[in-house]
């Protein structure tokens, strides 16, 4: 049985005060595999104290300085790239192909870092005034499960970068994740008091984090719901906060695209990650003329989809993280049949001989209404939508017609077209045929998709405080 515990307060792992335990499940048997022990209120407040402790020193390291521990870091995590990889397939049943991906860009945050810091200046002029950017304090970092250490990795890179310190609360369910991740930056040698993580629950530990005056700003990634909740608590401090939330993506396919292409993507797309992504291209806009053409180009690409277990290479759809998570799925897929959706692909239930995990059939509804349920929640399942539409305002209509805003993609013929639509597009990243990265370029929701950005410069603007001095 695997035991987690202890928690990372000022350069040591120890032993949480918090008694209460966390059960660690695996989600491809469904059987318990070992317990984290939990962080409670105290144990928060010791890891923020030790944190604004070291801040007094850090936040006047120089550029150079923070450089080097951030090589430091990226050595320590490049060391244990393969352990992290096969600790998160095992842990929520990611496949191994996202893992591998996941872990790059864990890896790469910190290369990424260090080129935005080098060219960053810290003293700039505006008008007759020196603008001094002076970090902004001790950081709570919060984080959720389903890309937990490619999250915290950018989180804390760029919270270094700006000289601030941190106090992370990964996702109970990521805990094996962010042991091996806390043992890399103790490796790395970072300050003591710099970096501090608490295992613990959402409304003990985040609750404390987001409650606490010595907590200048909180990097949020997870739920809407959650997002809301720590941006209320947050107000009474005025915390700065930016939040990275929930997403129900618009995958536009214009009249002029190659569907040959463009479905087979939108259908693997949509499955990244289990189909538990943020920026998953749940909604698939297609030209009504297209839509049986399209119907039979999905149901050919899904017969390549394997769900299966997540270490086999050739797996692209592994277990839901948990039960709750899996039973969530049926309800959608049952909803998505009531409210009068056609099911192409999969449905209820679970595939034959995966019946012990929490394992869902590669899912895909068409002749989908925008007003549906599964067109406008978030289900965080390998579920797609095939939704038409009659012309290119209505396609915009219905991609803009939603709460979230966090990504949408494109796929025409024409780079021009496409871009003239996405600039009509309410979104924060809009990808055209394909789906890019790109860690330079801002990342974040419009609407109630977060709050602010992270990545590239405008990241790191948003752990500093700019301070004008007129003389
Ligand atoms: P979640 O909101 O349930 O939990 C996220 C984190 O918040 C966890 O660490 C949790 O313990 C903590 N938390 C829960 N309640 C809290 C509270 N009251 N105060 C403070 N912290 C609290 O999300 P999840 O299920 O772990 O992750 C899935 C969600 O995350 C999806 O909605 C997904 O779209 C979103 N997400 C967004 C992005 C993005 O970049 N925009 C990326 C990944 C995931």
């Amino acid at each position: 049985m695997i035991q987690i515990n202890k928690i990372y307060i000022n350069g040591e792992f120890v032993s949480p005060q918090g008694t209460d335990t966390f059960d660690l499940i695996d989600p491809t048997t469904n059987r318990k595999t070992g317990e984290v022990i939990l962080g409670n209120e105290e144990d928060t407040k010791a890891a923020i104290a030790a944190a604004r402790e070291a801040f007094k020193t850090f936040s006047k390291t120089t550029k150079a300085e923070r450089i080097v521990l951030l090589k430091k870091l990226h050595e320590a995590v490049s060391k244990r790239e393969e352990e992290l990889v096969s600790t998160m397939v095992k842990e929520y049943g990611g496949s191994l192909q996202f893992c591998k991906m996941s872990v790059q860009n864990a890896i790469s945050a910190f290369t990424t870092t260090i080129e935005i810091l080098e060219s960053f200046d810290f003293e700039r002029t505006a008008g007759h005034s020196k603008v001094r950017f002076e970090p902004l304090g001790v950081v709570g970092i919060i984080t959720p499960w389903n890309a937990s250490n490619s999250f915290i990795c950018n989180k804390l890179a760029t919270a270094i970068a700006a000289g601030c310190t941190a106090v992370i609360k990964p996702s109970e369910m990521s805990a094996q994740q962010t042991q091996l991740i806390a043992e890399c930056f103790h490796e790395a040698g970072l300050p003591k008091g710099v970096f501090n993580m608490v295992n613990g629950l959402g409304n003990v530990v985040g609750t404390e984090i987001t409650n606490h005056s010595d907590i200048a700003k909180i990097s949020f990634t997870g739920s809407t719901i959650t997002g809301k909740t720590i941006a209320k608590g947050a107000v009474d401090t005025m915390k700065r906060v930016t939040l990275e939330l929930g997403g129900k993506s618009p995958n536009i396919i214009l009249e002029d695209a190659d569907l040959d292409k463009a479905v087979p993507m939108a259908v693997f797309g949509a499955y990244m990650n289990n189909g538990q992504a943020c920026i998953a291209p749940t909604r698939l806009l297609v030209p009504q003329n297209k839509l049986n053409e399209v119907n039979e180009l999905a149901k050919q690409a899904v017969r390549n989809v394997k769900v299966g277990q997540p270490n086999e290479e050739d797996t692209t759809v592994g277990p839901m993280v948990s039960a709750k998570q899996y039973e969530r799925v049926q309800t959608y897929i049952r909803l998505g049949q009531s409210e009068g959706a056609t099911l192409l692909a999969g449905g209820e239930g679970k595939p034959e001989g995966l019946e012990d995990g929490h394992f869902v059939k590669a899912t895909i509804f068409t002749n989908v209404r925008n007003d549906m349920r599964i067109a406008r929640e978030e289900i965080f399942g390998p579920v797609l939508s095939i939704i038409p539409y009659q012309n290119e305002e209505e396609a915009i209509k219905i991609a803009n017609d939603t709460p979230y805003g966090l990504a949408a993609y494109i796929s025409s013929s024409s780079k021009e077209h496409a871009e003239h639509v996405a600039a009509q597009i309410d979104a924060g990243r809009i990808c055209i045929n394909g789906f890019a990265h790109d860690p330079l370029a801002p990342f974040g929701g419009f609407k109630q998709s977060g709050i602010g950005r992270e990545y590239g410069v405008f990241g790191l603007e948003a752990y500093l405080e700019p301070k004008a001095i007129l003389a």
